[in-house]
């Protein structure tokens, strides 16, 4: 019988009751036409590949990530709660050391929700991954966190909740923003004042093809994960850079996908987007299995493939060299960059502009970071919605030192539910705890 070479768990999750809209991308065959060749191939009889079952995750485990608004009940199904305790599932599968490596093939996604939640953008909720990591850094310990996200679409809501924390290193590869939802994600988003440099992006131009993917891979990615030594890799797997992925304009294969999961060998894969349901997503998932399970995968092809559905030209290719060399030099002066950037500044502030495209909702952030030498922080975000919701959120890191916590709480205290009337939120992380006025 065939055995895995690296023991993988496996736990699906397709969500038979949530959907945006009968017809909707976002929807169950996502997951049950992968279900159907996982089972079909023989997967599951591999020995050392087994299933887990999701479950649900708690209240506080959301809100360990993110400030819902006015609560989680509130912005959340059951749906996405089983998804972020499918992702925990695997996650502990790999921590209890009963697997070498998990994928989480779930859906909801939730890499463009940010660490505010007024409700759905992009499909996304809540954010698994974050949801995942936060739980298993609570539980089991371990402190660099590397998240490498191979979406179409650039993970904004992941690099909101990361931007402050150098224990997490965020990548993202996506179709660049000029050209895609949601239109963020170029090279000088680069992280806050006290992680500068801990956000990376890569805005590949449409047309992108197999070539340019595993290019990044090679020339980018691994060596930055060489020197930042993470303790684990968690790959936000999105197969919307497939071919024939009827919202975006990538060309890349199943072949690919496998290659680059093979290469770079998370611990961790969390599904994301993916919207060629039969042409792409069964082929994409069982390269991803076989190559986590260090199995032959040379033999996945989808039916319609030809090498001229992947093939790039020599102007993407010379585009996406460049790229890689001015992001990776980036990376290598990032203290010095850091330096510069907040050089005599007590704090530093931005004020931009969220839209929910789901909801037909524009949220404006006014976010201040203390900066400090000791610490990711202390954070706090004036927010309001054209729909006339307003509060105050304050974040205090996991890492907090007790300048930081201190000013935290004392601000917490100071704010009054008269100036914002929705609420003020105090996410402390230091304490695991959620306070709310
Ligand atoms: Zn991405
Ligand atoms: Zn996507
Ligand atoms: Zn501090």
């Amino acid at each position: 019988m065939y055995k895995a070479k690296r023991r993988l768990g496996l736990v699906f999750f397709p969500a038979f009751d949530w959907a945006i809209s009968p017809t909707h991308p976002e929807r169950e065959e996502r997951l049950l036409y992968t279900q159907d060749q996982v089972f079909e191939e023989g997967i599951l009889d591999i020995e050392g590949i087994r299933e887990y079952r999701p479950r649900l995750a708690s209240t506080g485990d959301v809100e360990r990530v993110h400030i819902c608004v006015p609560d989680v009940q509130s912005r959340t199904t059951e749906s996405h709660l089983i998804a972020a305790g499918g992702a925990i599932v695997a996650a502990e599968a790999v921590l209890k050391g009963e697997v070498d490596k998990a994928f989480a093939i779930i859906r909801p996604p939730g890499h463009h929700s940010f660490r505010i939640v007024h409700g759905a953008r992009g499909f996304c909720n809540i954010n698994m991954e974050a949801i995942m990591l936060e739980y298993i850094r609570r539980h089991y310990g371990p402190k660099r966190i590397a998240i490498v996200d191979t979406d179409c679409h650039h993970g904004d809501g992941s690099q909101d909740i990361y931007w402050h924390d150098k224990d997490t290193l965020y990548i993202s590869l996506h179709q660049d923003g000029r050209t895609l939802f949601p239109g963020t994600g170029f090279l000088n988003e680069f992280g806050g004042p006290n992680a500068f440099g801990y956000t990376l992006n890569l805005p590949l131009p449409p047309d992108t093809g197999e070539e340019g993917f595993l290019y990044a891979l090679e020339h980018f990615i691994l060596p930055v994960l060489a020197e930042f030594k993470p303790d684990l890799v968690i790959n936000s797997a999105g197969q919307d850079n497939h071919y024939t992925d009827p919202i975006t304009n990538m060309r890349f294969s199943a072949q690919g996908y496998a290659r680059l999961n093979d290469r770079l060998q998370p611990d961790i894969v969390v599904l994301e987007g993916g919207y060629s349901i039969e042409g792409a997503l069964p082929y994409v998932n069982a390269g991803i299995i076989l190559a986590l399970a260090g199995l032959d995968y040379s033999r996945v092809r989808e039916p319609d493939y030809t090498p001229e559905k992947v093939a790039q030209s020599p102007r993407v290719s010379e585009y996406i060299a460049r790229l890689c060399d001015e992001s990776y030099q980036a990376w290598q002066q990032r203290d010095t960059l850091r330096e510069e950037y907040i050089r005599g500044k007590k704090e530093i502030s931005r004020r931009r502009r969220i839209f929910y495209d789901t909801e037909g909702l524009m949220e404006t952030q006014q976010e201040t970071t203390r900066v400090c030498h000791d610490c990711g922080g202390v954070t706090w975000i004036d927010s309001r919605t054209d729909q006339g919701r307003h509060i105050l959120a304050i974040f205090i890191p996991r890492d907090a030192c007790p300048r930081c916590q201190e000013e935290g709480h004392a601000l917490f205290e100071s704010s009054q539910t008269i100036d914002y009337p929705d609420g003020v939120f105090l996410q402390d992380r230091l304490e695991d705890k959620l306070f709310k006025k």
